[in-house]
């Protein structure tokens, strides 16, 4: 594998302290970046960061309790990212999760927090974040937002129906905020998930399982859903994609997505 040497640059993972998050950030620290992450948990928080520092006891790492619905919070953690590393090159806009309901039983508050949780986790990150990647691009051609979309965007799911429609709209938002920054060297991209393992889907198994091991009850999931690898994706993978758009790997990209989904995707 060819390494990439991000150790003169610096990224925000949102929601770095589980699942997709927490492997990209390994990933960005395994390439030298200093990282910081946030998340409003802070036990959960505090286990990242000890896992983190314990494969890289030297990194520069932030881990700060940060609500991204918060615009005190954003504005204090961006602040403190300006202060400690001086410089933002990357932001992985990874905080959040699903809501699972149908049109017939969500309700219009339930709707409002979905797209409120959807939209500004991206809005308000991303607006507290963007002199400092816009500084960064000057200085070195190159910086790049990736928001953690999900395949519901394109390919909506009745059981999902507000979280599908909201995916819809991050993915247009994409797409503008990739032709507005574009001339600043800011790049703008999404992956879009399929089902990957991570603590949402942990939660989900120790409530349904009915007593199924993780791997028989992930199994029969991949198998109900016709994934076409047969079986969920690990965070890693997904963290892999992320890395690649967030790095200069791909400095001709903007204003698209990656696919991964293990071929859950119907389009062509
Ligand atoms: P996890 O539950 O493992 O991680 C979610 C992370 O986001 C946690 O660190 C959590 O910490 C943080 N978070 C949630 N809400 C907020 C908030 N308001 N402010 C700050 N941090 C927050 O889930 P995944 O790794 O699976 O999810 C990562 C992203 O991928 C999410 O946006 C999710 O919706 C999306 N996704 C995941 C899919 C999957 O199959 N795994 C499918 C489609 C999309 P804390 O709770 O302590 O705040």
């Amino acid at each position: 594998m060819i390494k990439i040497d991000l150790t003169q640059r610096a990224a925000l993972v949102t929601g770095g302290s589980s699942g997709i998050g927490l492997a990209t950030a390994e990933r960005l620290l395994d390439a030298g970046a200093a990282v910081a992450i946030c998340g409003r948990n802070p036990e959960r928080l505090a286990q990242a960061e000890a896992r983190l520092r314990e494969c890289h006891p030297e990194a520069r790492l932030i881990a700060a309790q940060c609500d991204v619905l918060d615009a005190n919070d954003v504005a204090a953690l961006a602040e403190r990212i300006r202060r400690e590393f001086g410089r933002l090159d990357m932001l992985v806009n990874n905080a959040g999760q699903g809501r699972v309901s149908t049109f017939a039983d969500t309700t219009d508050d339930a709707w409002r927090e979905e797209l409120e949780l959807k939209y500004f986790s991206v809005i308000r990150t991303t607006r507290a974040c963007l002199p400092m990647l816009r500084e960064a691009a000057r200085e070195t051609g190159d910086a790049a937002i990736v928001c953690v979309n999900s395949l519901l965007a394109l390919q909506p799911e009745p059981h999902m129906v507000a979280t599908s429609s909201a995916r819809a709209g991050i993915q247009n938002l994409v797409r503008s905020m990739a032709s507005e920054f574009a001339p600043d060297g800011v790049r703008v991209n999404s992956i879009l998930i399929g089902l990957v393992e991570s603590g949402q889907w942990r939660r989900r198994h120790a409530a349904q399982g009915e007593g199924k091991t993780w791997e028989a009850w992930t199994g029969e999931l991949a198998r109900k859903k016709q994934i076409q690898l047969q079986r969920l994706g690990r965070p890693e993978e997904a963290a892999a994609a992320i890395f690649f758009l967030a790095s200069p790997q791909s400095s001709y990209t903007t204003g698209s997505h990656i696919d991964v989904s293990g071929g859950l995707a119907r389009h062509v």
